[in-house]
């Protein structure tokens, strides 16, 4: 349900050369196969079959179409008969939504006995789907290219993860990302160029003053916040003080659901997408004033991530952006995904790793069991005091992460495949974390993301391949680098330094 506002639209190229029967044959045959991809339970976004276009006017006519309907999140395209690709030209012009070409057919099988010369001239993706494929590299028209046998399952997931992936885009494109103070004073990785970010990739970033953001705790109802208390009491596991409403630590807990319902309805009230925070930004700086957080916003960052608000910690508010982005894309997929930061190294051999985690703000989809409600001290930033966290291990599994860096001349898309490995216990921890190998191994993934420029923040999730960013980096038009299982490092920067001079060279994407 969660894409149910969505679709994908379908716009099979024929021509009108063979006559009305083929016509008639190739939608029969498209309308056949949009119902099985729509049936197949194997796509989150449903396809919507726009007909055939034989013509540069009719071609023309759909994209405008597709580019000018808010449902309409990308466009399939499919050459049942030969389709000659000029009539393409003026359309693939005006698209300015993602496109995926499908190159299949609708018979799998020859048929061998029986086919003929109109059988041959009827099913002829092989031919027209390369005229296609050509007109679209000669124009430089980025898209996904999908070979395979349309009712095969894999052919399907690979149109799922654009679909997705789409869909993430969709709703970067009028994503709003508040922030809350500004960035960690002197922190250059998390920092950028917000006016290229809007151009590339969509998202608008605004300032929101931490005091308009007490006005709205101002305003919160005691009775709101007694009730989320308990609500917390009843989802995660807890010491028994905690309900004691003559301790310290009830009033910790109470202030962060104080928190946490004021910037929701901050948020609502503005459209937001996602927010950042910054640990030396919390309103008055009397802690006892009432226009004041007495410490981040920790729980409640955890919390709305979980939600699908994009969170940034230290005013990152590239990191933000890129986490609502993965949260809509993983939508109905099982493990979770998660904003972390490299904290700690482990070195162990084969097994060295890095402890993922932060000063709080992890988001509890990935927790491994039920998440602990815990308060305890914190000594960074303008408030030395104590306050509540949701604290857990993540699953262990298989996931990947990403980044995006400005490079000053363009934006880099940075992304490691990892693996989850159970930690040793952390009694004393009272943060939640996850523990991972880079791949290919620590050595070599942690190296190639430090040459690449990468973050210490990343975007975490189990669900999501480096197919998904592969298709992101297309759509957005930007710079990827994977670092995966047969990475080195000598090859890894020799295309760094290949990305160099044909970024350089290539100003359109700069
Ligand atoms: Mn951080």
């Amino acid at each position: 349900m969660a894409f149910e506002n969505y679709e994908v639209w379908f716009v099979t190229g024929a021509q009108l050369l063979y006559g009305g029967d083929a016509v008639i044959a190739v939608d029969g045959h498209s309308t056949e196969m949009v119902n099985g991809l729509n049936n197949s339970g194997n796509l989150p976004v449903k396809v919507v079959y726009k007909g055939t276009a034989n013509s540069s006017r009719e071609v023309t006519d759909v994209m405008k179409a597709a580019n000018n309907d808010p449902r309409c999140i990308g466009v399939i395209t499919w050459m049942h008969t030969f389709s000659p690709a000029k009539m393409w030209i003026h359309g693939l012009q005006q698209l300015n939504k993602p496109l995926l070409h499908l190159h299949t057919q609708y018979n799998a099988e020859i048929p061998w006995d029986t086919m003929d010369m109109d059988f041959m001239n009827l099913n002829q993706s092989a031919h027209g789907d390369r005229e296609f494929g050509h007109i679209c590299t000669r124009m430089r028209i980025r898209r996904k290219v999908v070979v395979g046998y349309w009712k095969d399952a894999d052919t399907q997931h690979k149109i799922a993860v654009w679909m997705r992936v789409c869909a993430g885009w969709a709703d970067a494109q009028d994503m709003l990302i508040v922030r809350f103070g500004d960035q960690m004073n002197n922190v250059a990785v998390t920092d950028g160029d917000k006016v290229e970010a809007e151009q590339r990739m969509g998202y608008h970033v605004d300032y929101c003053p931490v005091s308009e953001l007490m006005e709205y705790q101002k305003r919160v109802e005691a009775t709101d916040v007694d009730a989320l208390v308990a609500e917390y009491f009843r989802l995660y596991d807890h010491d028994a003080i905690l309900e004691d409403k003559s301790t310290e630590e009830y009033r910790k807990v109470w202030n962060s659901a104080r928190a946490e319902l004021a910037i929701r309805a901050l948020l609502k009230d503005k459209g937001a997408k996602g927010f950042t925070t910054n640990f030396d930004d919390l309103g008055d700086v009397d802690p006892e004033s009432p226009n004041c957080f007495d410490q981040i916003p920790g729980l409640a960052s955890q919390r709305l991530m979980a939600e699908g608000y994009g969170f940034g910690a230290e005013g990152d508010w590239k990191s933000a952006a890129l986490y609502r982005t993965v949260w809509v894309m993983n939508q109905g997929l099982p493990t979770g995904c998660s904003f972390l930061e490299d904290y700690t190294l482990n070195f162990d051999g084969a097994n060295s790793s890095i402890l993922q985690s932060h000063m709080l703000e992890i988001c509890p989809l990935i927790a491994a069991n039920r998440p602990r409600l815990e308060v305890h001290f914190l000594g960074i930033g303008v408030r030395k005091t104590p306050t509540a966290r949701l604290v857990f291990t993540s699953k262990v599994g298989k996931g990947c992460t990403a980044t995006v860096v400005d490079l000053g001349n363009r934006f880099r898309l940075i992304v490691n495949d990892v693996e989850c490995i159970e930690p040793k216990p952390l009694p004393k921890l009272p943060v939640a974390s996850a523990l991972w190998i880079p791949m290919p191994n620590f050595e070599v993934g942690a190296g190639a993301w430090i040459l690449a420029g990468g973050t210490h923040h990343s975007c975490f999730s189990y669900d999501l391949t480096a197919e998904y960013w592969e298709d992101y980096a297309e759509i957005a038009g930007i710079e990827m680098v994977h670092i995966h299982k047969d990475t080195t490092i000598s090859e890894f920067k020799k295309e760094l330094r290949m990305n160099e001079v044909y970024y350089m060279l290539n100003k359109a994407l700069c």
